[in-house]
């Protein structure tokens, strides 16, 4: 074990001894009743006539959003947590331990949703954190250092389009006045696209604290988080052990062609943005499939939108991914070239494009002392479980698909991940499940985890 992790931020020099904490057991009814308190505030998309058979709309920063903020504070305060904001409005509840002084261990996900979005990504993973702390209430334990929970403001991006942008500000990778101007996908009823800053002010969310790891260091960050993909499903495991994540990098593309007339402009004589937007679609899909990774459009706009009038423009939104930096920047140029070529030869008479870069985020490597304590809890958890996989392992080593506030944390502290089964493998989705049992295994394993880490520090 290396002294410091890969991303060579300091850990606590190895997670090696023998620790049993087994005793401390996660209530799993508990745990779930929390979890569907909380989605009271932004339920949404009906599918069955359970009252918990529904989505959530809980964009950030909305009034459903405001409503859970508030009954996240009353749930950590009845923990015995203090909740503090920043001015990002990240909240941070933390449940002291011996050492009141040194930072703590948090445990961190997020409340926001997609607009169609599913009760446990991100929901999962902060009811969770807020579970292990009413376990270790509950049997009156003392941490060595704090040990809390952290909410981390719009990781989705789906409302403020830059994803994980308030983590990021904190790992002081974006700048705070980037993100607080950063104005909503679509406007409100009256027109008008409000930022971040106005969002944050009008709900009462925007922080004294400052947004920074410098001064609200984190020690270490766990986070338990639904898989959103079918692998441990589809191999019978119940946990995965997450030691990275893909890189990926997101686009605004903006094709430029000319509006004329559909039944008087022969195709020579046509600038039709629309086709070419639908090639580079096309030609984007078929370079990431040849490298072995993935290429994705989810938004797609055209002007000025009429049945009979080719589009003059057409905005659309571009993500590549791969587990390998190298490989995306390959793809990344290919499709630059290809998208050069096809834009001025294969879209009539020629557009211009225009690439507008929204993120960055490379390769993640987790921190090897909190991949060790993951491990180490995962092996303690599975030993009770019945052996469903065929190899008899029921948890796996992963690379995380998608973003998280993890991967931003990474750059600032010992940092790792524990993911759930998701049914199917549905995510972003109102039908997204993870089963009260696969909830309370992975709660249990991130318990393990943060327990085990704990116990390591030394001040
Ligand atoms: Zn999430």
């Amino acid at each position: 074990m290396a002294v410091n992790g890969l991303n060579g931020v300091n850990g606590v020099n190895g997670i090696h001894t023998k620790s049993d904490f087994s005793a401390f057991k996660v209530n799993q009814s508990r745990l779930m009743e929390h979890i569907h308190d909380g989605c009271q505030f932004g339920a949404a998309h009906r599918y069955g006539d359970d009252p918990t058979e529904t989505g959530m709309d809980r964009l950030s920063l909305n009034d459903s959003d405001k409503q859970v903020r508030d009954w996240f504070t009353k749930k950590a305060t009845a923990i015995g947590c203090k909740v503090t904001v920043d001015e990002m409005g990240n909240m941070f509840a933390v449940r002291e331990g011996k050492n009141k002084d040194a930072p703590p261990v948090m445990m961190g996900s997020h409340l926001d949703t997609q607009p169609t979005g599913g009760r446990y990504d991100g929901i999962l993973g902060v009811n969770a954190g807020l579970e292990v702390l009413r376990v270790l209430a509950d049997n009156n334990y003392e941490t060595e250092g704090n040990v809390g929970v952290v909410n981390w403001t719009n990781e989705e991006g789906a409302r403020f389009p830059i994803f994980a942008v308030a983590s990021g500000v904190w790992a002081d990778v974006l700048p705070l006045e980037t993100a607080w101007n950063l104005a909503e996908v679509s406007a409100g009823e009256d027109g008008r696209k409000r930022t971040m800053k106005e969002e944050l002010t009008r709900i009462g969310y925007l922080g004294e604290q400052k947004a920074s790891y410098r001064s609200n260091p984190i020690a270490a960050h766990f986070e338990l988080h639904i898989e959103q993909g079918p692998i441990l499903e589809a191999e019978k495991r119940r946990v995965g052990v997450v030691t990275g994540g893909q890189a990926f990098k997101w686009w605004d593309m903006t094709i430029r062609g000319r509006d004329t007339h559909a039944g008087t402009t022969p195709f020579f004589a046509r600038k039709d943005a629309m086709l070419c937007a639908a090639k580079l679609i096309v030609e984007s899909n078929r370079v990431a499939k040849k490298h072995g990774g993935l290429a994705t459009t989810g938004i797609l706009t055209q002007e000025p939108g009429s049945i009979n009038t080719m589009a003059h423009t057409v905005k659309f939104t571009l993500d590549i991914r791969h587990n390998e930096d190298e490989v995306l920047k390959k793809i990344e140029a290919e499709c630059q070239d290809a998208f050069a070529k096809i834009a001025k030869e294969d879209s009539e008479a020629g557009c211009s494009i225009e690439w507008k870069e929204l993120v960055d985020s490379p390769a993640v490597h987790f921190h090897a002392d909190c991949i060790a304590a993951v491990e180490a809890s995962a092996d303690a958890v599975c030993a009770d479980l019945p052996k469903t996989a065929e190899d008899g392992k029921l948890w796996k080593h992963m690379i995380s698909g998608a973003g998280h506030d993890s991967c931003y944390t990474n750059r600032r502290c010992p940092t790792s991940m524990v993911f759930a089964v998701t049914k199917e493998g549905v995510s972003h989705n109102p039908e997204e499940y993870c089963s009260p049992e696969d909830c309370a295994v992975g709660t249990q394993v991130l318990l393990g985890a943060v327990l085990r880490y704990d116990k390591q520090r030394k001040f």
